[in-house]
Parts: C-alpha cells; structure tokens; sequence
C-alpha cells in the first residue's frame, strides 16, 4: 500500500483509540486496530458524485475551477456526497451549487478510481435543465464539441478519463486524446 500521509491524514495523526483512548496500532493508510478494547476503525475511500451535461447536439457543458485543487483548468461538476443522501441527489445538488441550474441524469457514465487517491468518482451523464450560470466554483462555463475538447487543461486525471469514455460510448473516433499514465 501507498504510505503518502496526503492519502489519509487523519489517520495519520491518530496515537489513540477513539473508544476506550488506549494507545493504538496504526496500519496505515487503511486502520487503526486497539488491542486493549479490541476497536477497528477503517479508512475508506469517499465518493465524489459528478455529471457530465450535455447539450442534445453532443457538445459538452465543462467548467473552469475557481478552487484548487484545479483552479483554473476545466472539469465538469461534482463533489463529495453527504451522509443523508444519494450519489445521484449529491450529483444534483453539485451541478445546482456550482452551475446555478438543474440536471437531469441520463444514466451512469463510469466509476473511476486509483490506489493513490481518497476519493471515487462516480460520474453520470446529464443534461441542464436551465442555461446555467458561473459561480465562484465555477468562473467560466462553456460548451464544447467532442473534437475540441481542452484535453491538456484538464483540472484531474479522471476528467480526461471519463471524458474519453463517453466519446467512445458515442464512436466518436476522431479525437485521440493522451492515455493517463
Ligand atoms: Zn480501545
């Protein structure tokens, strides 16, 4: 396993078991094991709800981050879901927040994760309900036509993953955008 203290930094600063506060094991970066009490406590990765709008002509609604991690770079919408909601409801939620309008989901696009990353990405495909709006999350909005797309001013990895994904869903062949990795 990856030992970056970036990956679980809570976990990384914890001496004490959080039911009994006897000193603890750490096995970093997936548990914290108590053998006075006999506690497990595990780490998991958290899941990210993310929607790629799109336009009913193919062109795809991306967003300039106003935040890092990506500020600057293009990306679609999304963010962690909350305790007390769905991954579709937090896709919802994330696209009302950062775009100012609705979506309606089409379907789900792909799950994407890596062993050196906290969060997994659960990305659908959608379209907006409204024309949406920037946000501070979201400084520019634009659409762009899947042959156009900015393929070398991505915010993640896993936008030009998912992305590639849905281009070939479509049979999109013309745009050979760099493998990650
Ligand atoms: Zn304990």
């Amino acid at each position: 396993m990856l030992a970056d203290r970036a990956l679980n930094p809570q976990l990384a600063e914890a001496r004490f078991c959080p039911r009994c506060a006897a000193p603890a094991t750490v096995e970093f970066p997936r548990r914290l094991v108590c053998e006075a009490c006999d506690y497990r406590q595990y780490s998991n990765p958290k899941p990210v709800a993310c929607v790629v709008p799109r336009e009913p002509d193919g062109r795809i609604w991306l967003l300039r981050r106003g935040f890092d991690p990506g500020a600057g770079r293009w990306t679609f919408p999304g963010g962690f879901v909350d305790l007390g909601e769905s991954v579709e409801d937090a896709a919802r939620r994330e696209v009302r927040e950062e775009l100012a309008t609705d979506a309606e989901l089409d379907g789900l696009l792909g799950v994407y994760s890596r062993a050196d990353e906290r969060i997994v990405l659960v990305v659908f495909t959608g379209r907006l309900v409204r024309e949406p709006r920037t946000t501070p999350e979201a400084v520019e909005l634009r659409t762009f036509a899947p042959a156009a797309l900015p393929w070398e001013e991505f915010a993640f990895w896993s936008t030009g993953v998912a992305l590639r994904d849905l281009l070939a869903h479509d049979g999109a062949p013309a745009v050979r955008p760099p493998h990650p990795g």
